[in-house]
């Protein structure tokens, strides 16, 4: 089998007005996304997403269009079960690891269309069908928080991210307090609760927002910018501390565990670039004894199917983070895919080869293409 063609479209969605999402970075209200469609002699399509947050990785639509039309030329002739020696060729450049995760799903995609398997079992295979989910809580006030989460409890929710954080501005450290007392008194104590700044509070103000709410049970993910940062705030507390920001590579795994900087690290293929990087990463975690949670980045649906896929093929009950898309206003999947019902995410066909998805071609931006 060969590449062909590559068409290399943007997207862009805009999200539902009342889920705009407030981070530590500012608003984010739309998702400007990249999706690749990698064509193949046999007739078979692979899809895959390029994902990029810039305040969280320096990636965007720009910069994702710019690294995918440098290299599609390269892949036009290559076989697309070549997974490792396409992926090595794209690390002939640094980073960029929105934009490798795009043909990362794009093979991954083919493979399963080629050899008629759903891409978890080309993971190890199936472990569960069903992946409970958290849901996200954007910066607000602490009653407004409160509300959302109580609310995502009622909808099936057992797990709650809240955001928290400021980057660039000074941080009011007794809101932050507030806000976390807040919602973990409106949600009780069964509910895993993570409270993720986004590398949003400096060291010390971060040691002493935790050392304040610790008897509240909540995980604190990537309070504070690096891995050194990360070391310094989980010396000083006894609250779990997630690595995310400070987690992208298997040598930054390598690094967290040598600095024993982080508790667990937040695993997403989209930042990761893709299913086989995010799988080394995962190998250097449980050979550790790290532990791990599944999370996205703003992405389709598309992204988050093929992000459950690898969840399904691991065995961890600490909820992902594959609901996303809920935020936009469009689905550019029309067919297939990951389902949410209470809290728990599956996909409509199991047997479905690939990641099962068929993309609603309206929605995608005029491509570039290659062949
Ligand atoms: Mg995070």
């Amino acid at each position: 089998m060969k590449i062909t063609k590559i068409d290399i479209h943007p997207i862009s969605i805009p999200y539902i007005p009342e889920r705009v999402f407030t981070v530590s970075y500012g608003a984010i209200d739309s998702v400007m996304n990249v999706i690749v469609k990698i064509h193949t002699d046999e007739g078979i399509v692979g899809l895959g997403e390029a994902a990029p947050v810039f305040p969280f990785n320096g990636e965007s639509q720009e910069s994702c269009m710019a690294f995918l039309s440098r290299f599609a030329p390269k892949l036009i002739g290559m076989n697309p079960m070549a997974l490792t020696s396409i992926l090595e060729l794209l690390d002939t450049v640094y980073g960029n690891l929105a934009a490798k995760t795009a043909i990362d799903f794009a093979l991954y995609d083919i493979i399963g269309k080629a050899t008629k398997q759903p891409i978890y079992n080309l993971l190890g295979g199936l472990r569960k069908d069903k992946v409970p989910i958290h849901m996200t809580v954007p910066i607000k006030t602490p009653k407004e928080m409160a509300q959302e989460a109580t609310k995502r409890v009622e909808e099936g929710f057992r797990t709650i991210e809240m955001k928290l954080g400021r980057v660039g501005a000074a941080v009011d450290a007794d809101l932050e307090v507030e806000r976390i007392k807040s919602v973990r008194d409106a949600v009780g104590s069964g509910v895993l609760l993570i409270a993720d700044a986004n590398t949003g509070w400096a060291p010390h103000t971060a040691i002493s927002i935790i050392r304040k709410i610790e008897q509240y049970d909540v995980f604190i993910e990537q309070p504070t910018k690096g891995i050194a940062g990360l070391a310094e705030v989980k010396r000083s507390v006894s609250a779990a501390i997630v690595a995310d920001e400070s987690c992208s590579t298997p040598e930054d795994t390598v690094e967290i565990l040598r600095r024993d900087a982080a508790d667990m690290i937040s695993v997403k293929p989209a930042k990761m670039g893709g299913l086989y990087k995010t799988s080394r990463i995962i190998a250097i975690a449980e050979s550790a004894g790290l532990p791990y949670r599944y999370d996205g980045m703003e992405s389709t649906r598309l992204t988050c199917t093929a992000s459950l896929h690898m969840a399904m093929a691991t065995a961890k009950d600490v909820a992902g983070g594959f609901s996303q898309y809920t935020r936009q206003q469009k689905d550019i999947v029309k067919k297939g895919g990951l389902i949410l019902e209470k809290g728990v995410a599956s996909v409509q066909d199991l047997d479905a080869p690939g990641i099962g998805v068929e993309l609603d071609d309206s929605f995608l931006g005029t491509p570039v293409t290659f062949s």
